[in-house]
Parts: C-alpha cells; sequence; structure tokens
C-alpha cells in the first residue's frame, strides 16, 4: 500500500478537489491511504474563531459561519444536494456551535484544538463524498481513532506503541476491507478521547505516521512546487528543483525551516526506509523529488528562511558569567513556555537565543525569568540558514541586512538578519 497526502493548496476549490480526483482515479484500485488537510486556508479562519470566542469580542459566530458558508458552497458544486454529505459535514458544525455558546472557561490550546481540529474533519468529508461521486470509493477514517498522543494541545507528541496498536486493530483492516482509505492530516486524541492537534503544518507528519505504522511502500505528498527546489520560489528567482536528496539533507533542511515537508515527516520514513515522493498536483505525470536513503552527496545551495524570529539575549542580573546551572534554569523556563529556538549563541556575559515568535510565548518566558536575569528582546528579525554554502550567494543574502548573529557549522551557514540598509559612502 502507498500514503498519498494532499494538502490545503490542493485542496483551495472545487476544480482542485476535482484534479485530486483524477489524480487518485488515474491510480486504478491499488491500495491506498489519502491524508487530507483542511481546504485553502481554513484553519487560519479557524484559529480566527478560536481568537474571537476567547476574547468573547461577539464577532466568533459570524466568523464560524462564513467558514461553515465557504465549506457548504463548496460542497454543493461537487456533489449538489447530496442529504447524507451535508449531514456529515453539519454534524462537525453543529458541535462547534454548542462550544461557542458556553463561556471560554476551558485553557485557550485545548479550545484552539477542539474547533480548529474541525478543519480537517470537513475536508475529509467532503472529499470523501466527492470521490463517491465520481466512483472513486475510499472508506471513511476518523484518525482520532488511530493516533494517539499525549495532551500537549496545540502540539501534542504521539504516542508510538498505542498509535501502531491503533493502526493495526483499525486501520489495516479497513484498508484491506476498503482498498482506499481517506483520514485527516494535523489531528489525533488523547486517551481521554480529547481532540489535539499536531502543529500548524502537521499533516505531512500524519502521513509519515500512516505510512510507517502501515509499512507503505512510498509515501507522496502533493504540492503547488514540481519538487523540492533550492529555495522558496515565492522568495527566490532561479531556483531549481532537487531530482533526489537524501533523508539526513531533507532532515537538515526541513529543520532548518524549508516550509516545503514538515520537520518531523522524515525520521518516521527513514526509520522503515520508506521513500518519499514531492510532486506537484499541477503536473501528477512529472517525477517530482524522490527523498530515500541512496545518498546523493552533491547538493547545490539550499536556502531556508524562517520568518518573525527574535533574538533574546539573557544575562544574570548580577552580571556573573551564565554558568551551567544558569543554563538549567533557563532551559526549564524555555521548556515551560515552549519556545521555539533555532540557534543558540553563548557570548562571556549572555547567553543568545533565536527563537519563533509565536503568541505571547516571549513575554511569558521573560515574566518567568525576570527575578534573576535580564532579557534584551529583539523582533522582527529573519533567520536565513543556508546548506552548502557559496560565498557569492551568502554576500548577497546580507546585502541592505544587519547581521545580528552567524553561526557555521559544517555544511551550515545560519544569519540572523534585520533588514537595515547599510550606509554606503558617496563616491
Ligand atoms: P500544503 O498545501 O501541503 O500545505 P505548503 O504550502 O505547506 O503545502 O508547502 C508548499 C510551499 O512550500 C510552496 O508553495 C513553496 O512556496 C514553499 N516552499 C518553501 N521552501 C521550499 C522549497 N525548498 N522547495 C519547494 N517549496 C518550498
Ligand atoms: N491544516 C493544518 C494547517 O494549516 C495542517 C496542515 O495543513 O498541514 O496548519
Ligand atoms: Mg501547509
Amino acid at each position: 500500500m502507498r500514503v498519498f497526502k494532499f494538502g490545503g493548496a490542493s485542496l483551495r476549490d472545487a476544480d482542485s478537489i476535482r484534479n485530486v480526483g483524477r489524480i487518485l482515479q488515474s491510480q486504478g484500485d491499488a491500495p491506498l491511504v489519502v491524508v487530507v488537510s483542511a481546504v485553502g486556508k481554513t484553519t487560519n479562519a479557524l484559529e480566527g474563531v478560536v481568537r474571537a470566542y476567547h476574547a468573547q469580542d461577539g464577532t466568533a459566530a459570524d466568523q464560524l459561519e462564513q467558514v461553515r458558508n465557504h465549506h457548504f458552497g463548496l460542497l454543493e458544486a461537487l456533489v449538489g444536494r447530496d442529504e447524507a454529505a451535508f449531514g456529515n459535514v453539519n454534524d462537525l458544525f453543529v458541535e462547534v456551535d454548542w462550544i461557542l455558546e458556553e463561556m471560554p472557561d476551558d485553557p485557550f490550546d485545548y479550545l484552539y484544538d477542539q474547533i480548529v481540529s474541525i478543519g480537517e474533519l470537513v475536508s475529509s468529508r467532503i472529499v470523501a463524498a466527492y470521490l463517491q461521486k465520481i466512483g472513486v470509493e475510499a472508506a471513511w477514517l476518523d484518525a482520532r481513532d488511530v493516533i494517539r498522543t499525549d495532551a500537549i494541545y496545540r502540539e501534542a507528541w504521539v504516542q508510538w506503541d498505542e498509535t501502531k496498536a491503533k493502526a493495526e486493530s483499525i486501520a489495516r483492516p479497513l484498508l484491506a476491507r476498503a482498498g482506499r482509505v481517506i483520514t485527516q492530516g494535523f489531528i489525533g486524541s488523547t486517551a481521554d478521547n480529547n481532540t489535539t492537534t499536531l502543529g500548524r503544518e502537521g499533516s505531512d507528519y500524519t502521513a509519515a505516521i500512516f505510512s510507517h505504522c502501515l509499512d507503505a511502500e512510498s509515501m507522496t505528498i502533493w504540492k503547488d512546487v514540481p519538487g523540492v527546489l533550492t529555495a522558496d520560489p515565492r522568495l527566490y528567482k532561479n531556483v531549481t528543483k532537487l531530482d533526489a536528496m537524501s533523508y539526513k539533507e531533507a532532515i537538515e533542511m526541513t529543520y532548518y525551516g524549508a516550509k516545503v515537508i514538515h520537520p518531523k515527516t522524515i525520521k518516521p520514513l527513514q526509520n522503515k526506509r520508506i521513500p518519499l515522493y514531492v510532486k506537484s498536483f499541477l503536473e501528477p505525470e512529472e517525477p517530482g523529488t524522490y527523498i530515500s536513503d541512496e545518498v546523493t552527496d552533491h547538493y547545490p545551495p539550499l536556502v531556508a528562511v524562517e520568518h518573525d524570529q527574535a533574538l533574546l539575549q539573557i544575562a544574570t542580573r548580577d552580571f556573573s558569567f551564565v554558568a551551567e546551572h544558569h543554563m538549567l534554569e533557563i532551559f526549564e523556563q524555555v521548556a515551560a513556555t515552549r519556545l521555539q529556538i533555532n540557534l543558540m549563541q553563548n557570548t562571556a556575559i549572555s547567553f543568545n537565543i533565536c527563537v519563533n515568535v509565536i503568541d505571547d510565548r516571549i513575554e511569558r518566558f521573560v515574566a518567568l525569568m525576570d527575578k534573576d536575569y535580564k532579557i534584551r528582546v529583539e523582533r522582527g528579525l529573519e533567520l536565513i540558514t543556508i546548506r552548502h554554502k557559496q560565498d557569492s550567494l551568502l554576500e548577497r543574502l546580507k546585502k541592505d541586512k544587519v547581521v545580528r548573529l552567524e553561526n557555521r557549522l559544517g555544511q551550515t551557514v545560519q544569519l540572523v538578519l534585520r533588514a537595515a540598509p547599510l550606509l554606503e559612502p558617496i563616491e
């Protein structure tokens, strides 16, 4: 069996979903697990609903209504007025209606997962209804019945033993019976059956979990790009596609922020030597990028960019060196506030970390540390990582930027940059 994953871009509108139908039709009757994300930008829209609900600003129900209408419109365009399909989709929205009627007494992250998760549930219902209509039948599987996680909402960790057991007892027999299964990316559930999510963009990871647990022959993620490119084509010109890359290179590249694959995706595949194809849903016949353990050891320079970065300079209030016992304290609070560190550097009197700006995590971290540490926070930075560097490229990337931190290790150079044109003397 193989695993396919279709992301939001491939499900953007009715025509895109018809295209997904054609791709699946072209696979014949080969056994497939199809993992889908929420359609288009639905996750962002649902995040808006959660924020409005949590703030009780009076707009949550209206925002949800827009999401609902958009999905009903899609469903109607794809399958007409199919009562069963409309019922399935409506039931999911009604569950959120009920949440919105109560006061938001639960923690934000918990509420987030209960609400935002319907994006994937609804899209999988819509795609399943359309597939049924075109005769590409697929059994609908609730991913929460298989993917067991801990209870860290919004960034849940997979409990592998339980998940493997559920994949054996639920997903494998369903696939054997139905031949094709459709399920949701991004979502899981705790031992108490509360819905969790695996972190933004987590659907690639879900597909890798299913691939690992069901011993897939291969996994394919269908994207709006021809494959893995040397940099994000939205940010750079002259990018080229890699025909093949090793798991190791893919792990490095995605870890450093190449947004084309979720960083947690590769390891579960590598552990079972399951090849990963990154292919274009716009040109499904093209070979895309093939990722495996067949090592390709020559790479062109690869660039990954992380926006919304902050640099935290942490010093002790008594101006002593940051010593080991300080580190212990710093990391304890980093973990407690789930700060995501992308880069660390130690100097004589400060410990510097470059982190993603997410919600109010930095403020919470600073508040926890304030008693003993002086922390200088510099926002509005970007982190550029270059693998297999080329000096001329490095210089060009620094142009009109101030380098706040630079780090070199093996094949990797990282630059923390602030946009600010450097002064140039008049000639
Ligand atoms: P999905 O539809 O699965 O959510 P994403 O939008 O998350 O897909 O990922 C595809 C996007 O990743 C592309 O449109 C591209 O702009 C971006 N991207 C960033 N880095 C790369 C890279 N190195 N190669 C290809 N695409 C990249
Ligand atoms: N829908 C989720 C998100 O937008 C998960 C995903 O698309 O991978 O973050
Ligand atoms: Mg995505």
